[in-house]
């Protein structure tokens, strides 16, 4: 086993991968329907890694220091059988946690066998509450009453406290943060409201659309009182906050307004096996083609350590300095979040 770290002495303890980079939703700030039509040209069958793929790579990446995985996409849940990788992951020694983020559409019939598998938690994506809103955001019409149902059965199934990512879009969703946070206050979920982040080429994404978490958190406050709370582990991405009533946790994601580059431990795997080492990468390293071709657990410990102890990115961390939010987008266009996973 190495501890992998980077060059700013950052070690590499999470895995985020994308098991698919097809989604049954269109988000406009993931996957807007423009660009993800009819034509759109996903990763093929023969590039996608398989189960047992995934599963060695998560062997190698363990003995690279990874103690905890998220399964994500795309849409995770759209990959038959999900269920198999899960138990396959959470047998890996050393893999302390699995996790889940879905935006909850089929969740509800899935929950108590991912948790009978082995599952450790779960995270859904829910924009707002209103059915216009939803299919604003969401590009599609919006099941709600299965999303919701989804929720409370991962809950039953134990794989709480789920978490409850929204992100607030200017003009857009700004307007249900605080119906947001009162249906679920008083209830096990975590709502975590995020920044609408620039990822990928293709969102539109202009700085005046990002609803800063502080905004967010001045309106929560005035209406309830909050109070903050210990990060529950070092690097976690969200700051925690609680109802001065004693009405439950809340928590903010804001990658935009104070990034959180200089804790960030997360490398992620694409759909089609390649290595990326940050969120905003225009550009990553092919695990698949070594794996395929022959390649020793030892051979591919040294590629990922290699890979990770080069790493220099801090990309939010140079938006908020030098402005770059306000440079046009470079000839490399960044890969989209759907394809090496959010
Ligand atoms: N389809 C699943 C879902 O929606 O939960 C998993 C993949 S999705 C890419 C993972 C997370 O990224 C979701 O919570 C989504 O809201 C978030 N996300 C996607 N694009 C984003 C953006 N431009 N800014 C902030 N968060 C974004
Ligand atoms: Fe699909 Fe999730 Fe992206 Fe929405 S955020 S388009 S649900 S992958
Ligand atoms: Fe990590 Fe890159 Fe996000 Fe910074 S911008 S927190 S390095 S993924």
């Amino acid at each position: 086993m190495i501890q992998a770290r980077d060059r700013l002495a950052r070690p590499l303890g999470d895995l985020r991968i994308s098991v698919t980079d097809r989604c049954n939703l269109r988000c406009g700030y993931c996957m807007p329907s423009e660009v993800f039509g009819p034509g759109f040209a996903y990763t093929p069958a023969d590039r996608m890694l398989s189960f047992d793929e995934i599963a060695r790579l998560c062997r190698v990446f363990a003995q690279a220091g990874v103690r905890r995985v998220r399964l994500t996409g795309g849409e995770p849940l759209l990959r038959p059988h999900l269920e198999l990788l899960v138990a396959m992951l959470a047998d890996i020694e050393d893999i302390d946690e699995v996790a889940l983020t879905t935006n909850g559409t089929m969740l509800a019939a899935r929950a108590q066998a991912l948790a009978a598998a082995g599952l450790s938690r779960v995270t859904v994506s829910l924009d707002a509450l209103r059915a216009d809103v939803l299919a604003a955001m969401s590009g599609r019409e919006f099941p709600l009453a299965r999303v919701l149902a989804g929720i409370t059965a991962a809950a039953d199934a134990g794989l709480g406290p789920v978490k409850v990512n929204m992100v607030v879009r200017r003009g857009v969703n700004d307007h249900c943060v605080l119906e947001m946070a009162e249906f679920f206050r008083g209830r096990s979920e975590i709502v975590r409201f995020i920044e609408f982040m620039d990822v990928g080429a293709t969102n539109g994404w202009q700085p005046a659309d990002v609803v800063t978490a502080a905004e967010i958190r001045e309106q929560l406050d005035r209406r309830w009182g909050l109070e903050p709370l210990a990060p529950s582990r070092a690097g976690e991405v969200a700051t925690r906050w609680r109802y001065a009533d004693g009405a439950g946790e809340i928590g903010f994601i804001h990658s935009v307004s104070e990034p959180f580059c200089g804790q960030c431990s997360r490398a992620r795997l694409s759909a089609d096996g390649a290595l990326y080492t940050c969120l905003f990468a225009t550009s990553g390293t092919d695990l698949r083609g070594p794996l395929r071709a022959g390649a020793t657990d030892a051979e591919l410990v040294q590629l990922i350590g290699r890979v990770w102890s080069n790493r220099t990115d801090r990309y939010s961390a140079e938006r908020a300095t030098e402005a770059r939010s306000t440079m046009p987008s470079t000839a490399a266009p960044k890969v989209e979040m759907s394809y090496i996973g959010g």
